[in-house]
């Protein structure tokens, strides 16, 4: 089966984005707009899902204080308000002298065969499939962890845990060791941030009563982090103040602490301790999808990303490009850094992009992508912290409203960026009502 061009676009150039997440979305809708007009150009964006919920979300979605409904974005009626195609399927290989891209048979929750394999022909690609949870080889990670990969093994875990809660309730007595213990392996902001989030959740839960148990008293929450510090890359003092704060909480924060092993039961330390946890998420880094590794003859690395040149273009195909956390942008001169994992890198470079193609089309030299790191933000329990960076403030330490507020921010941005202002202040007033007429936990 084969996807062919619009009608009415028979002969145009075909620019096809895999992965409609934090970048993706944002350069489908730019490209959406600035082609509207012109015949000339058809863009279509594949996605293996049918809704995008920004990433840096996943851990409210995991603990169920954000219902993932509430914020998720229809790719079909979104393409069809910003002019672009959207195609619903999982890209698995490419065919690089063809230009095609092969989209894998879509599944049926039972198992059968919803849609068949498929090929999408292209002029100009753009691969932005993001990342997924890097085990590092540690054994039973697959078996027996949860990750906040994707929205929907964020609602996983969450119904999991909660479910768990309420059986624990309804029979009644004391819960079995670990058997509502949650274990975070992976002390940056996703494990932090993902903590925290379930310590509210938990207060939440023990406020409704009804469910039979006293939340807060019978689950254990660990974070596990093998460096000596929690949030690499943040000020010391600020690393202080996170860890006081999640101590507070009464969670149980481990550092210099490596995992050898996970169970079924819990998680088994280097040092031969055994941390009971039925409940284990792992947090502690990301590569790119494996399906990426050689594909086609392309340069990738060790984390198989697509190795890019700073144009964003693959450096042994100029007409594919690739950028967010699946792609290894040079980030100096000699390329002995690299553009980080984050979703200020991925809105960056779909910028860059949104700019930088149409300059590509008209056959013109392209320019290089330079990343600016905008700083990094923290939320533990409603109190925000981290740092912000920019040409006149240089580097500045944020505590207490402001930083809740530039937090929030950064969502509130990447709302503008796909629906434009008006529409972004309608959602912020609707989120506004909704969060305060709607219960604060997310249980069925
Ligand atoms: C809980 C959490 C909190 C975070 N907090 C922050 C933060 O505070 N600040 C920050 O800068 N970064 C944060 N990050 C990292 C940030 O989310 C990522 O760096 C960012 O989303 C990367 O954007 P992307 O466009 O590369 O990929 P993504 O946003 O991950 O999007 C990838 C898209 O590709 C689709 N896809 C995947 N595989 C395929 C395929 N084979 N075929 C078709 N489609 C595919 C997916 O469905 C998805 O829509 C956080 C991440 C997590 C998990």
């Amino acid at each position: 089966m084969d996807v062919q061009r619009t009608p009415g676009r028979e002969s145009a150039h075909r620019i096809v984005i895999a992965g409609g997440g934090s970048g993706g979305l944002k350069l489908a809708t730019r490209l959406g707009h600035r082609f509207r007009r012109d015949p000339s150009v058809q863009v279509t964006l594949v996605d293996a899902s049918l809704t995008h919920v920004w990433k840096p979300l996943l851990h409210e979605v995991a603990a169920g204080t954000l219902d993932v409904h509430d914020d998720e974005c229809d790719y079909l009626a979104h393409a069809h308000r910003h002019h672009f195609t959207f195609v619903w399927g999982r890209m698995d290989g490419l065919d690089r002298a063809g230009r095609r891209l092969h989209l894998a048979p879509l599944q049926e929750a039972d198992g059968s065969e919803a849609l068949p394999a498929r090929s999408i022909g292209y002029d100009t690609l753009v691969i932005a499939v993001g990342s997924v949870s890097n085990d590092f080889g540690v054994p039973g990670v697959a078996a027996h962890c949860f990750s906040l990969d994707s929205a929907d093994e964020a609602e996983t875990f969450r119904r999991h845990l909660f479910e768990a809660c309420l059986r624990a309730g309804q029979r009644g007595g004391e819960p079995a060791p670990g058997e509502l213990d949650v274990a975070i392996v992976g002390g940056g902001a996703t494990g932090v941030e993902l903590a925290a989030e379930l310590d509210k959740a938990r207060h939440e839960l023990a406020d409704y009563g009804a469910c039979g148990i006293d939340a807060v008293r019978d689950t254990r929450l660990v974070v596990i982090e093998r460096a000596p510090r929690l949030l690499p890359g943040l000020p010391d003092d600020l690393v202080d103040a996170t860890r006081d704060q999640l101590e507070r909480l009464g969670i149980d924060v481990r550092t210099a602490e490596e995992v050898a092993e996970v169970t079924a039961d819990g998680i088994r330390t280097r040092n031969g301790e055994f941390i009971p946890a039925r409940f284990k998420v792992w947090a502690a880094g990301v590569q790119a999808p494996g399906f990426l590794d050689g594909l086609d003859g392309l340069e990738t690395n060790a984390r198989h990303q697509l190795v890019v040149h700073p144009s964003l273009q693959a450096t042994r195909d100029a007409r594919i490009f690739a950028l967010g956390d699946c792609a290894a942008c040079p980030r100096d001169a000699r390329g002995e850094t690299w553009v980080p994992p984050r979703a200020q890198a991925a809105d960056q470079q779909a910028a860059f992009l949104a700019r930088a193609l149409p300059r590509y089309l008209r056959g013109a030299t392209l320019p290089r992508y330079v990343y600016r790191d905008r700083g990094s933000l923290v939320n533990v329990n409603d109190s925000a912290f981290g740092t912000l960076m920019g040409a006149l403030l240089g580097s500045v330490t944020i505590e207490g409203w402001f930083a809740r507020v530039s937090y929030r921010w950064l969502y509130r941005a990447h709302q503008r960026a796909l629906h434009g202002t008006l529409r972004a202040c309608m959602l912020f007033i609707t989120d506004f009502v909704s969060r305060r007429t709607r219960p604060r936990l997310k249980l069925h």
